[in-house]
Order: C-alpha cells, then structure tokens, then sequence
C-alpha cells in the first residue's frame, strides 16, 4: 500500500486492498500510519476492496477490531462464510451504469448496516456489496480480479472531478 497524505506526494486516489485486516492493521499500526492514512481517506478519493472496506469501516464485527472509522458501515468480517465459502456472483447494480457486475467473494466481510449518507451502488441477494459516501468507496468484493473496470473507473472518475 502506498501511503502519502497530501498532494504534494504526487497521490491523487488510493486503493486500500483486499487481504488480511489483521495484519494490515498491525502494519499499520506499527509504521505508524494509520492516522496518516485515515487523514488521506479522509480528504481524497478511496477504493477500499475487502480488507481494504473493513479497514474503513465505522463499526467491525467478529470479532470487533479497530479501524479507520471513516466510511459509515457496519461489517461483519468473513460474513459470507470461511475460505471454502469463497464463491464469483452476479450482482444487480443499482446506481452503476451497464451490466451486472461481476463479483468475486474472498472471505468476504458482509455489510450489515449502512449509515444516512452512504450510497447503496450495487447488492448481492439484497445485501450492499458496493457503497459510496463522498469521495469513499468500498467494495466487499474483489474488483480487481474481474476483466472490467467500472469499480475503478468510478475511483477514477472521482479523481479527475477533485
Ligand atoms: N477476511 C479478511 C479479513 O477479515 C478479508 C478477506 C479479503 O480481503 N479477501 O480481513
């Protein structure tokens, strides 16, 4: 992950990525970045894909752990079951144009609650599975495993609007 907290570092959007909550915290943790890197998510516009949605989260659960507290959800981390329950659907995207997005499920956190000002982009089975608030976003699948890009596009997009 690169971190930097202003402009001046040449970082315009980041993507925080799918992977292991737990140990991104802990890196986090222990370089000391989490408060720089909750200052960028704060300000500019964020991908946060999996862990990367869990790490933005204002509430996480099973169990409970701390996070940025940015992107106003609450997840439940491996939601849709353990790494055998991994599993590639098709959701119906509500706010994205095109067609159904393809979605690949890794130990995925399950969004169980999603505050006022969060925007449902697309769900599986009823469920959000891709939420926007401001200039944050947050997938709780894996778009860069798929051959499309309007997840990122939609970062981009965001990044060219600043
Ligand atoms: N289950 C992981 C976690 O709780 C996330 C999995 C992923 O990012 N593919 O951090």
């Amino acid at each position: 992950m690169h971190i930097a907290n202003d402009s001046k570092n040449g970082l315009d959007s980041l993507v925080i990525p799918g992977g292991e909550s737990t140990t991104l915290l802990k890196l986090l943790e222990s370089g000391g970045f989490l408060d720089r890197l909750r200052d960028f998510v704060s300000t500019k516009p964020t991908l946060g894909t999996c862990a990367g949605a869990i790490l933005m989260a204002t509430v996480v659960d099973n169990p409970p752990q701390p996070s940025l507290g940015v992107l106003d959800i609450h997840v439940q981390r491996n939601g849709y079951g353990r790494q055998i329950d991994s599993t590639i659907e098709i959701a119906s995207t509500q706010k994205l144009d095109g067609p159904p997005l393809e979605l690949v499920f890794i130990r995925a956190p399950k969004i169980i609650g999603t505050g006022p000002g969060v925007e449902v982009l697309a769900t599986r089975r009823g469920e959000p599975v891709l939420v926007r608030q401001g200039k944050m976003l947050a997938a709780t699948f894996h778009p860069e495993l798929s051959i499309e890009s309007r997840v990122h596009k939609c970062l981009l997009a965001m990044a060219r609007s600043q």
